[in-house]
Order: C-alpha cells, then structure tokens, then sequence
C-alpha cells in the first residue's frame, strides 16, 4: 500500500515537473515544405523574433518538397521537445498522420498559411481566394479582352484552387461574355518556376503565340512564365500577376515585365502564429483566441479555428508603399530601371 502511495506521488512529482518545464520554456517546432522560398525565409524571421520576445523556443525541419520527408520531420520535432506545431503542409493530405500523433500526444498544430482540414488545426492565413481575385483583376486592368492562361500553383497545397476560384470570380462576368477566353490551364508541380515556364512554353506553342495575359498564382511562377515569354519576345506587352512580392517580381515591376505582385505581409504571419501556437501550447482554447473565426470553405466543409490577414495588390503605382513599409530597399527594386 506504502509503496503504492510513494510510486503515485512519485509518479504525480514527474507530471508537475514536466508540466512545469513545458509551462515554463514552450518549445515551438516549425515544419517548413519548401524552405527554399523566397518568401518563407521572412515568414521565419518572424516567427523566431515573436517566439523570442515570448521566451520561447524555436526547433524547425525543412521537408524540401517531400510529402514523406515531412512526416518524418514532424516526427522528429515531436522527439525533439515540440510543445506546439506550426506546419506548412507540402500535401495537404498526406500530412494527416502527423497531425493525428500531434493529437494522440496532445501538442496543438497551427496549420500555417495553407489549409489542413484537420478541426484539431488552428488554420492561419491570408485571404487566398482574394489574392486570386486581386491577381485577375490586376491583369483584366491591363487587357480587358482576350486568350489568357492561367499558371496555377501545386495541385498538393489547396491554396492553388483558392486562388483560381477567386481569379474565376473576378474574370467571370468577362468570360460569360466572351471578352476572355481561358486558352490554357495547369498545376506548377511544387511551385517550381521551372515547371511554370515548361508549361508556359507549351501553352504559348499550343496557342500559336496568341496570348494576351498570364494570370500566374505567384512569383515564383510569375519568373518562369515571364522567361518563357521573352523567349518569344513577348515580356513587357503580355501583362502577367504574382504573389509574394519576391525582391525579383518587384522589380520586375518597376522594368514593366510583371504587371501584379499581391503583398502578404508575412512578418506579421509569422508574428501572429507564433503568439497563437505559445497561447495553445499553454493550453487556451482556441476559440477564445483574439480575432479568431470559423472557417468552413475548405473542400471537405470541415469547421475550423481560423485567422485571415489582408492581402494587398502591389502595381507600379503603389510600389512606394511597400518600400516605405521597410519591406524591401528602394536600390533592389529600381535596379536596372
Ligand atoms: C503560398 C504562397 C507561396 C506558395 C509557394 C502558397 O501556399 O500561399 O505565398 O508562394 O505556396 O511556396
């Protein structure tokens, strides 16, 4: 009985103690798809200065475009001492069992900037089927009327059909009317530019060279499709959209090769879904979470905890604004103007 006793008070000694270290050092580990990036390297300033501040630790994987490899990174940050998970899932799908474990051991994953319709996620992001929208509209200033092709981002990351849903609604009531056709379609495998400029090359051979605006999901694609059309020497007169405002597509900008970026202010991204997963690593529900909201648009109409931030369109005429916001120096972006 004795025994007993001392072994459940023992045993009680290590939870209060454990409990105690996560209380006081959370640990948040950060599963990254596609480091490589531009713009996550920001995102991650972000969350490391917030995590910072908060005196809180910062462990991170890069899966480099493995669905597998990040089941395993996930894993591995959960050994490491995770207390909370902030993912950018690289397969929104395939990345369920790492959230299942997550949830089995129950350490809170904030599903960062792209959906994972997992209700145990906390879902942060930017209003993707905005940009989308912001992103067709930019090019339909531009022209108006006419064949254009649309250079969608990875079938595996649901932020791709947001964002085509929302450049459908904007070109819509154009394309009832037939002002605008849509001559040209496809996924970017992992984003990569190079697989938008193949694809870009065969539409515009498909086609005859007879397009008159790309609606391109970021900038990353936005380069590989402006390459392939100065290839043909049309770069500058085919306006083209973006996101992400990369240092390269603002200044293809201000040279006129690139019509659109559409500014996501990922610093304060990263600030807030470092603050989020610290506050549920301490254990807050997160539905009492400041700003939170339901969201229930994702494929399977699952209802999730969600934050939105405002995505901003960046033209020729506002780059000023981006520069005086400390985003990127006046020098990158006028280079060679
Ligand atoms: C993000 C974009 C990014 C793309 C490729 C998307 O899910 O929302 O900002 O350019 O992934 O990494």
């Amino acid at each position: 009985m004795k025994t007993s006793l001392s072994l459940t008070l023992a045993a009680l000694a290590t939870v209060v103690t454990v409990g105690a270290a996560r209380a006081a050092e959370p640990v948040v580990g950060v599963s990254w798809s596609n480091f490589q990036e531009e713009r996550w390297k920001t995102d991650e300033a972000a969350i490391k200065k917030a995590l910072a501040a908060a005196g809180a630790k910062y462990i991170s994987a890069d899966a480099q475009s493995s669905a597998a490899k990040q089941l395993s990174d996930v894993e591995a940050l959960i050994a490491q001492g995770a207390t909370a998970l902030i993912i950018l899932a690289q397969d929104s799908d395939a990345i369920a069992p790492a959230i299942t474990k997550a949830q089995n051991e129950g350490i809170p994953v904030v599903g960062y900037d792209r959906l994972i319709e997992n209700p145990y996620a906390y879902y942060i992001t930017f209003d993707n089927k905005e940009v989308g929208r912001l992103q067709a509209t930019e090019v339909m200033k531009v022209k108006p009327k006419g064949n254009y092709l649309f250079i969608k981002g990875s079938a595996s990351d649901p932020n791709a059909d947001f964002l085509f849903s929302g450049q459908m609604e904007a070109l819509k009531a154009a394309m009832d009317k037939g002002d605008i056709k849509n001559v040209g379609e496809a996924y970017t495998d992992s984003w990569l530019p190079a697989n938008a400029q193949r694809n870009t090359e065969q539409m515009l051979t498909a086609n005859n060279n007879k397009v008159d605006a790309v609606v391109a999901s970021n900038d990353g694609t936005a380069g590989g499709a402006i390459a392939a059309l100065a290839a043909q020497g049309l770069a500058g007169s085919v306006p083209v959209s973006g996101q992400d405002a990369d240092f390269a597509a603002l200044n293809r900008i201000a040279l006129g090769t690139q019509t659109v970026s559409v500014w996501k202010d990922s610093r304060e991204l990263g600030k807030k879904a470092a603050e989020i997963a610290i506050e549920l690593s301490k254990g807050t529900d997160p539905k009492a979470v400041p700003g939170t909201a339901t969201f229930t648009g994702g494929p399977k109409k699952q209802a999730m905890n969600s934050t939105f931030l405002k995505p901003l369109p960046i033209t020729k005429d506002n780059l000023g604004v981006i520069i005086e916001a400390g985003w990127v120096p006046k020098a990158t972006v006028c280079q060679g103007v």
